[in-house]
């Protein structure tokens, strides 16, 4: 490795990267709604992370600004704008008997350093600063600014970046340690979507039996339990019917629950999951149960979502060659206050246009008289492999590890999305085992110590 006084640097500053870092897990920096007030729009926990990290920053010979107790930064250097983003806040714990560390201590044990945030991203954004540090104190010319911005709603919302975006640079080029090495060049974009069919004629229709019909929750994930729930008993055919499709039916005394059951997964990878809607649309035409609008209801929802996860039957499916095959996530289903309705979730490739997949699927919903609300919509991100920053992290990962690092496409739904020009670039490494947002949160020390090398030598690179 070249910048050897940097990365001598970064190994004698260790013992003092951890004890902030430790200092920094001990603030439970959660989303408190119940507790927010105009001085802290995220609760007065989450701006003492912020508090804490920038007195930590300044002491290390930073710049330091707060934006509004919603996002802040710590730079130095002088020239162009580089950027790193990381963010503060952190999940909730869960339950504490889960974890066998105090999730809002930093434990080191086995190697490791257990607490909530220690990986996502409290540990990468100290890595970060420290690495900055390093290039700082090594007697090098700073050519850039070099600014970690630390935002404090990512795991809820953005709206800690677009309040940083309103008023503050934007980087000329950034990387976000909060996802994965080597680099994440590419990410599909995010349709988000509640497709709705009123039924509002159905008590008309004189077979009010039908009391609920419930599956799923969230977008981002595949529903793996479907029930539907009846008065009076089951007909006497129902289970015979429903055999071939692996449905539990239930007498609970004052009706009848039918279950479907599938298996979760991620909405980036649908196909990976068995899907409780589906499983139950393709059994609906074999069923008579309930008004006949709403039978209807269901065969239009089984012609638009078939049993394929790649949005075939919504006439949507597309692929490139950067980023795989469009999915498609029939995520959940409901009926309320006369009408039923479907949520989905589809993430399409990065050289596709999300406004003609939209026109699409309000095309296909029209011919079957359903209608598509407003949907939410996260671009795709992408930065070709031959740009300077992708090549130049690539290069700082190649140096530090020894290992070929190739760019890496994804389901979409980073950090990075919030700046142009940013990939995703660590903190975990290939092969980790992945415990954000889970109990027992930790960073590996060798990990920790690997991608703060990592980090300065990128630094040291763009540095030029
Ligand atoms: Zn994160």
């Amino acid at each position: 490795m070249d910048n050897k006084k940097v990365h001598e640097l970064v190994d004698a500053n260790f013992d003092d990267m951890l004890k902030d870092l430790s200092d920094l897990i001990r603030v439970p920096s959660v989303l408190d709604e119940s507790a927010r007030t105009e001085e802290h729009p995220f609760g007065p926990r989450v701006t003492e992370a912020l508090d804490k990290f920038l007195a930590t920053a300044a002491g290390l010979g930073f710049r330091t600004a707060n934006i509004d107790n919603m996002a802040g930064y710590a730079e130095l250097g002088d020239g162009p704008l580089f950027g790193v983003l990381a963010h503060l806040d952190v999940m909730p714990s869960g339950s504490a008997a889960n974890w066998h560390f105090p999730p809002f201590d930093a434990t080191a044990a086995n190697g490791r350093l257990y607490g909530r945030g220690t990986s996502d991203d409290k540990g990468p954004a100290v890595s970060a600063l420290y690495a900055i540090k390093a290039l700082g104190d090594s007697g090098a010319r700073l050519a850039r600014r070099f600014r970690v911005i630390v935002g404090l709603d990512e795991e809820s919302g953005f709206r800690c970046i677009e309040r940083y975006k309103k008023t503050e640079e934007i980087p000329e080029m950034s990387f976000s340690p909060d996802a994965d090495f080597p680099v994440v060049n590419a990410e599909k974009g995010i349709l988000r979507f509640v497709l709705r069919k009123s039924m509002s004629n159905m008590d008309a229709m004189g077979i009010p039996e039908l009391v609920d019909i419930r599956g799923g929750d969230r977008f981002n994930i595949v529903p793996d339990e479907l029930a539907i729930f009846f008065r009076g008993a089951a007909a006497a055919n129902l289970e015979t019917l429903l055999m071939p499709h692996g449905a539990e039916i239930a007498n609970t005394g004052n009706g009848t629950l039918v279950t479907f059951r599938g298996k979760s997964a991620h909405a980036m990878a649908p196909q990976e999951g068995d899907n409780a809607i589906q499983k139950f649309l393709g059994a609906v035409e074999e069923l008579d149960f309930g008004p006949p609008a709403l039978h209807v209801a269901l065969l239009e929802l089984w012609s638009l979502f078939g049993r394929e996860t790649d949005g075939a039957s919504l006439g949507i499916a597309a692929s490139d060659e950067v980023s795989g095959r469009l999915s498609c996530n029939l995520a959940a289903i409901s009926f309320d206050d006369g009408a039923l309705s479907v949520k989905c979730d589809v993430r399409y490739p990065v050289t596709c246009d999300g406004d003609a997949i939209i026109e699409n699927i309000k095309k296909s919903a029209a011919r079957v008289n359903w209608t598509l609300d407003a949907p939410k919509h996260s671009r795709p991100l992408y930065v070709p492999p031959d740009t300077r920053l992708v090549k130049t992290l690539l290069e700082a990962y190649e140096a530090v590890t020894g290992e070929h690092g190739a760019p890496v496409s994804i389901g979409g739904g980073t950090y990075c999305k919030a700046l142009p020009n940013a990939v995703s670039f660590g903190a975990m490494f290939p092969g980790e085992e992945e415990t954000a947002h889970q109990p027992d949160e930790y960073i590996g020390l060798d990990s920790l110590r690997k991608m703060t090398h990592i980090y300065a030598e990128a630094l040291c690179m763009f540095n030029k």
